[in-house]
């Protein structure tokens, strides 16, 4: 009754009131409402449009369903309609077909559950058929997985345009880096650390958990840490290191470097002065003067940054103490720097590639080709361990290139650098290049096949193998993305019409 008086307000009503009534079906049990009426105009229209079909995203309680209802009955064709809707809507649905139609003008079947295989024969007979998404994706996921073919590497299945993908960049010898690579490679660097050794008898008793290595770390730095948890452990560690420092060097450069959060407190005019002081541009916006400061900052702070720090504070913003050591020794990696960080679009919780802020912890944690580093009490540190690792891979690419070269290999390098960059550019968060990750390498069950790329034989899924006169898909909005299996499976059913049903929430 709201949605009618807001109706005869005009409010609701568009251009089709204008559209040819269509008569209101006679097998249809209960009246319909001006308002309905003219929605079943609106999808007679659409079906006879170029289109064949429409959005139907009437608010709740509008009687989407009753509309849908009565366009199957308006407008009979050959052969049946299928509805595909939520597992909870399925009785909904039998039932509003029972209450709504006269009967017998609706023969009605359910197709789920484990009996399916015995009514899939029926669907001729039937004016409707109704299944649920969980039905469909299940009996095409059934199918395409048909055409999987196993990684000889790994033993995964795969849809043959993502095995290749696969095998270039995550597994078999030739692929960039595959996860065993990465794990032995781990194992090195902790036996040349001395950490997990049988001779120690701390890391014997201590598992080797992210806070004991750290520990273990430090006692070797000559900090005692006796904090327990790996927050408080950092904390610990860095309020003795600023102890430290503050009493041995009188140069406090870390304190008199900029950090993004203080420039954040500071008002614009001593932004300016600030900049005018360094020796910067004053002109500006608020941000601007903010990035220019931490420019400033990045590149001041990379130009010298051994003389001050302690072993233990080496260890604290590098990521990989051998890259470093080997970056230090003359001659080893000639002219290379990467002095500058990696800068990421302006829309990324942080002005650097690779490093998100974590708003719950107030850290930082960098990232780099889908590799978590860790997290880090400044965004510059961050940084800063996300451009080591990109300088360490740097120097095992240009290792592996030269093997290349020598092999007489035909391959250029660079677009495998290219892919692996947007891999680690992603999204600059955990959960996105996880994900971007995990869609390349095919764990995501969704996704493994593009609907382009869609040439399935799909004769023995009973749903895909007929020609539907309509579709609707009820409640389509529950189909998240358009390359994921439900949405691929709904994609390939092949209908006369097609139309949705949405609820507009
Ligand atoms: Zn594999």
């Amino acid at each position: 009754a709201e949605a009618a008086a807001e109706y005869s307000s005009g409010s609701v009503g568009i251009v089709t009131k204008n559209l040819p009534e269509v008569a209101v079906p006679k097998d249809l049990a209960v009246p319909m409402l001006p308002f309905q009426k003219e929605g079943l105009a609106w999808m007679c229209h659409q079906e006879d449009s170029d289109v064949r079909g429409g959005i139907l995203a009437d608010e709740m309680g509008m009687g989407k369903t009753i509309q849908a209802i009565s366009l199957l009955l308006a407008r009979p064709l050959k052969g049946p309609c299928l509805v595909v809707c939520p597992m909870a809507a399925v009785q909904q649905w039998v039932k509003e077909i029972g209450k709504f139609t006269k009967k017998g003008a609706m023969r009605t079947l359910v197709y789920h559950g484990s009996e399916k295989g015995k009514v899939a024969t029926q669907f001729k007979k039937c004016d409707v058929v109704i299944t649920t998404y969980q039905t469909l994706e299940s009996d095409y996921r059934r199918e395409a997985h048909k055409h999987r073919v196993k990684c000889k590497y790994c033993g995964k299945l795969f849809m043959p345009e993502k095995l290749a993908v696969h095998q270039r960049y995550f597994c078999g010898p030739n692929a960039e880096k595959t996860k065993k690579q990465q794990k032995t490679a781990a194992k090195k660097a902790m036996q040349s650390m001395g950490i997990g050794n049988s001779s120690s008898s701390s890391s014997k008793e201590a598992p080797p958990t992210i806070t004991n290595i750290y520990r273990d770390f430090m006692k070797q730095a000559g900090v005692d840490v006796k904090a327990k948890g790996y927050w408080n452990v950092m904390k610990e560690t860095r309020d003795r290191l600023q102890e430290k420092s503050s009493s041995s060097s009188k140069a406090k450069t870390s304190e008199d470097g900029l950090s993004r959060e203080r420039l954040n407190l500071l008002d614009k005019k001593e932004l300016t002065d600030l900049c005018a002081k360094k020796g910067l541009d004053s002109a500006g916006r608020k941000p601007e003067l903010v990035d220019r400061l931490m420019d400033f900052a990045v590149t001041g702070m990379a130009e010298a940054p051994a003389k001050k720090a302690t072993l233990a504070m080496k260890l604290m913003t590098s990521v990989s103490p051998k890259a470093k050591a080997q970056a230090a020794k003359p001659g080893s990696a000639p002219g290379k720097k990467r002095p500058l960080l990696l800068r990421t679009s302006p829309s990324g919780s942080s002005k650097y590639q690779g490093v998100s802020h974590v708003k719950a912890s107030g850290k930082w944690q960098a990232m780099y080709k889908g590799q978590r580093l860790g997290s880090f009490a400044s965004e510059l540190k961050a940084a800063q361990a996300v451009r080591d690792a990109a300088e360490e891979t740097d120097r095992s690419e240009s290792k592996k290139g030269k093997a290349k070269a020598a092999k007489g290999s035909a391959e250029p390098p660079q677009s495998r650098n290219g892919l692996a960059r947007t891999v680690a550019q992603g999204k600059a968060t955990a959960t996105g290049s996880k994900r971007k990750h995990d869609e390349m390498e095919g764990n995501n069950y969704e996704g493994y096949e593009t609907y382009e790329g869609a040439q399935l034989d799909l004769s023995e899924s009973p749903l895909h193998a007929i020609e539907w006169a309509r579709v609707v898909l009820d409640e389509a909005h529950r189909i998240k993305g358009r390359t994921n299996s439900t949405a691929l499976a709904a994609y390939a059913l092949q209908a006369q019409k097609g139309y949705r049903h949405l609820a507009s929430r």
